[in-house]
């Protein structure tokens, strides 16, 4: 589709609306253009603009608070929720030629404050676009970003088939661009290489579809790097049969750590590997009301059988409080996982990538008990810390299909992400957290050199806006990006105006 052209003309004539700018909120420099890009929209899209309206029971209210974490409950001009690609181009096209600051949001679970939402600019939210087509031979999908994916599970289960998607339900479809770890990690590798091509909005307005043969570059870099390359309405997803599945989460007291550290590392480095049709998301939860850590892991195994296999069997042998393992679909195990992470608390969390060695997953989760601990007073303390391995296979299977740069580990070895969370209640207390949280992710990293284990991969999905994703990837892949950026976003439309979120480092790499 073209791009539109002459918007200007149509803009300088529409009245001025209840869009005016709240000048004691806005910058000068962006409130006029922000009035006028929401001026336009609401004349071309009555029903799908609102204006700031903050009551209650306003769209406009309850599309900039529907995120998971309330930092990232800003303030927007308007809220545009298009229904179609066309739409959205129209609105890219809008937003490039009178240069509006604008947000992406897909299923709103990122934390990174402004990251798919924003102050004085326009929040554009996805979720209209949510049509799931199934090619004629199955072995693909066609999902709107709108859509989360315990709404895409529903519509292809019971059709014989999945897809390498996220584990939690209220979880949207940006995890697809990111990395994306599934319940399928060891079988299928990551979600970004079982995504089979794009339909995506280009700074200028231009709509492109991308897959192996068509526009192969964009298609690479579009998997791992978010929203720097323009807005993505669908994504086309490789299936995966649906073999059934027998799986749930297992509740650990505070007694078994040892235990469960021992089946944590073990996991990392053998049952992922050996057997590919497990997974496991070894997970600890400190409790701040208690002072307490216990084990919570999800526990799947992507087969239909009626029993644990052996290689899972040592999860069930640890003393538990609580299993809810049984023949179960994905849709079901999605919505029960996500049970307890209710939206609107405040959430920070960081990420970064080992080499598993046993000491070292045993010393990190002591230092995070004792970080936690040290602040336990702060109200509604909850810290998560998970424990995912990047398989071999995963690994070979990214290798150079995506700019991630995991073709950069030791052949042979597999990796670990952690994921390191905190969750409180008050956003007051976050200028006694996150410094000192920032910190001891610092000396986790640095503890993790000196040992000769880190390796230099932060997941997007899960990273703090303090840390260098994109430039994590490697210097070779970032010019490489940089020069796909240069050939499909000339203006840097997702770098100006859509500066939320990691992006793509603006200078030569080094
Ligand atoms: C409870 C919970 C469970 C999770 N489970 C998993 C899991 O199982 N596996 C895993 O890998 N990760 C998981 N994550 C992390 C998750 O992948 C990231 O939070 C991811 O960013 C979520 O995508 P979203 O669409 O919900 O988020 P959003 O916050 O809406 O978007 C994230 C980023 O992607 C950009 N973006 C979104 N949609 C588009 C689009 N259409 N076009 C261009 N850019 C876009 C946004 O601008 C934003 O910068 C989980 C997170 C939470 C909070």
């Amino acid at each position: 589709m073209a791009p539109l052209r002459g918007l200007s003309v149509l803009v300088a004539t529409l009245p001025s609306l209840a869009w005016a700018v709240c000048p004691e909120t806005s910058p000068p420099y962006l409130g006029v253009a922000v009035s006028t890009c929401c001026a336009a929209l609401a004349s071309y899209f009555p029903d799908s603009t609102f204006a700031r309206d903050n009551s209650q029971s306003s769209t406009y209210y309850r599309e900039k608070t529907a995120f998971w974490s309330a930092t990232e409950w800003l303030d927007p001009t308007c809220v545009f929720l298009p229904s179609s690609t066309d739409e959205v181009s129209i609105a890219v096209s809008i937003f490039s030629e009178e240069g509006c600051p604008f947000a992406i949001r897909g299923g709103g679970h990122s934390a990174i404050r402004g990251a798919a939402n924003i102050d004085n600019g326009i929040l554009v939210s996805m979720k209209r676009i949510r049509d799931i087509t199934m090619s004629p031979d199955n072995s693909t999908v066609t999902i709107g970003m709108g859509l989360t994916w315990s709404e895409v599970y529903p519509a292809i289960e019971p059709l014989g088939y999945m897809v390498v998607g996220g584990r939690f339900a209220t979880v949207g479809t940006g995890l697809a661009l990111g990395a994306g770890f599934s319940f399928f990690a060891n079988s299928h590798g990551l979600a970004i290489d079982n995504v089979a091509g794009h339909r995506v909005v280009l700074g200028n307005g231009t709509v492109v579809d991308t897959d192996a043969e068509h526009h192969p570059e964009l298609y690479w870099a579009l998997k791992g790097t978010s929203n720097n390359f323009g807005v993505v309405t669908h994504l086309t997803l490789q299936t995966v049969p649906h073999r059934g599945m027998y799986g749930g989460r297992v509740t650990y007291p505070p007694s078994v750590l040892p235990q469960l550290k021992r089946l944590t590392y073990q996991y990392q480095v053998e049952t992922a590997e050996r057997d590919i049709d497990t997974h496991v998301l070894p997970s600890y939860v400190y409790d701040g009301a208690t002072n307490t850590t216990y084990g919570f892991s999800p526990i799947v195994y992507n087969q239909a059988v009626d029993a644990l296999p052996e290689s899972l069997q040592p999860w069930l042998d640890v003393e538990h409080d609580n299993s809810t393992i049984k023949s179960n679909s994905y849709v079901d195990l999605a919505e029960e996982l996500v049970a307890g992470f209710p939206d609107g608390l405040v959430q920070t969390h960081f990420t970064f990538t080992v080499y598993p060695n046993e000491s070292y997953l045993s010393y990190i989760l002591d230092k995070w008990v004792e970080f936690c601990s040290s602040i336990s007073h702060i109200e509604g303390l909850t810290g998560l810390q998970t424990v995912m391995p990047i398989s071999t296979l995963a690994i070979e299977k990214s290798g150079i299909n995506n700019p991630l740069g995991l073709d950069r580990a030791e052949p042979g070895r597999p990796l670990t992400v952690f994921y390191l969370g905190l969750q409180f209640n008050n956003v007051e207390d976050i200028d006694e957290v996150f410094p000192a949280w920032g910190v001891f992710i610092r000396t986790m990293e640095a503890e993790a050199k000196l040992q000769d284990l880190l390796f230099p991969y932060i997941m997007l999905p899960y990273s703090d806006g303090t840390q260098q994703a994109i430039a994590s990837y490697g210097e070779r892949n970032v010019k490489r990006l940089q020069e796909v950026q240069e050939r499909y976003d000339p203006d840097l439309v997702f770098q100006r105006l859509v500066t939320g979120g990691q992006k793509i480092p603006l200078n030569p790499p080094s």
